[in-house]
């Protein structure tokens, strides 16, 4: 890709990482991808776009998405055993899918350009790239549970005890991922930090950027929603891992900026300041974000490395039961934010 001048050239992990994302949402997706009715995912996929781009038509966007969104997306079985040859036509009804999908926005659009590289080349190359990413992730999958399985234990346990209801929930695909793409969100969040390390760590400063289910205290609990500012931690609760966050940061000289939404961790304002400053961020994310966060940092140029929230509790995706607090290795985010690795 680098090679068509569509981007600056990556690293040799990166691309090989991008053709492993490939095979792996192909064994998952490919299925519900080819019993996609075209114009309903160009539909959705519009809708998703409405819903980055406008907090004004987001609900509107959502509840469609809702209504119609699992119904049109789920036909077909996960995991089909694969026929044929793999082409690029199947190709391209996959990446409509994770588009229309708006849970595979930045893997659909790395895949765009995997995509654009493979239609220049000869019949036979095209062929042999789509088959060895369908061979690695067969291989990552088994390999990946072997080494990864005793982190993920729940996650079969959890998708089978989700209400019905959840057809018509607009998250209802992210609640129902299934343990290999977890695996492969906590291999590519390695990978990442390896291939952003140098450039974060040539920053003047750095950021890190906490996820709000990390309060200790919600609503008018909280000191800083109290104040209106519901980024800055006022640290009313010692026991808080946000404030326990936030001293660590004075001492090892970080910001910490409280994130309710992906979309406030990349507001242009916040980039463009960020940027400005010459800041590299550590963000810190349940498991299924890591990889889409990483790729949506180095696309709009900010130096990154991730650490993962040891387990998922809002209650606005996980919890039914209203959320409960999720936690941080913080010795874990002091080595990322310093690199003593
Ligand atoms: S310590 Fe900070 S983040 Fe935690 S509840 Fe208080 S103000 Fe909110």
């Amino acid at each position: 890709m680098g090679m068509t001048g569509a981007e600056k050239m990556r690293s040799i992990n990166e691309y090989a990482f991008d053709l492993l994302t490939l095979g792996v949402l192909w064994q998952t997706y490919m299925s519900q991808a080819k019993a996609i009715v075209p114009w309903r995912g160009r539909l959705l996929r519009r809708l998703v776009r409405a819903r980055m781009e406008s907090e004004r038509l987001k609900p509107a966007a959502d509840r469609i998405r809702a209504r119609f969104g699992a119904d049109w997306l789920a036909a077909g079985d996960p995991f089909p055993a694969p026929a044929g040859l793999p082409t690029l036509k199947d190709m391209d009804r996959l990446l409509l899918w994770l588009a229309a999908s708006g849970e595979f926005v930045q893997e659909a659009e790395r895949l765009s350009l995997c995509r654009q590289y493979l239609e220049r080349q000869p019949l036979h190359t095209v062929r042999s790239l789509l088959q060895t990413a369908l061979t690695e992730a067969d291989w990552f999958k088994s390999q990946a549970a072997e080494a990864l399985g005793s982190y993920t234990p729940g996650v079969d346990a959890y998708r089978q005890q989700k209400s019905s209801g959840d057809q018509r929930r607009e998250d209802a695909l992210l609640r129902d991922r299934h343990q290999v793409e977890y695996h492969l969100n906590l291999f590519g969040a390695e990978l990442m930090n390896r291939a952003y390390r140098s450039d974060y760590s040539g920053t003047a400063a750095k950021a890190v950027l906490l996820p709000v289910c990390l309060k200790a205290r919600s609503g008018a609990d909280c000191a800083a929603n109290r104040a209106g500012d519901p980024h800055r931690c006022l640290q009313c609760s010692k026991e808080c891992r946000v404030s326990q966050a936030v001293s660590l940061g004075e001492q090892e000289g970080f910001e910490v900026i409280m994130i309710s939404h992906e979309s406030d961790a990349f507001s242009r304002s916040l980039i463009d300041r960020l940027i400005r400053e010459n800041t590299g961020i550590v963000g810190v994310a349940c498991a299924l974000n890591l990889v889409s966060g990483g790729l949506r940092a180095k696309a709009m140029g900010i130096p990154a490395q991730c650490v993962i929230l040891d387990y998922c509790g809002c209650g606005q995706h996980w919890d039914d039961g209203g959320g409960f607090p999720t936690d941080l290795n913080l010795s874990k985010l002091k080595k990322i934010v310093n690199q003593e690795i």
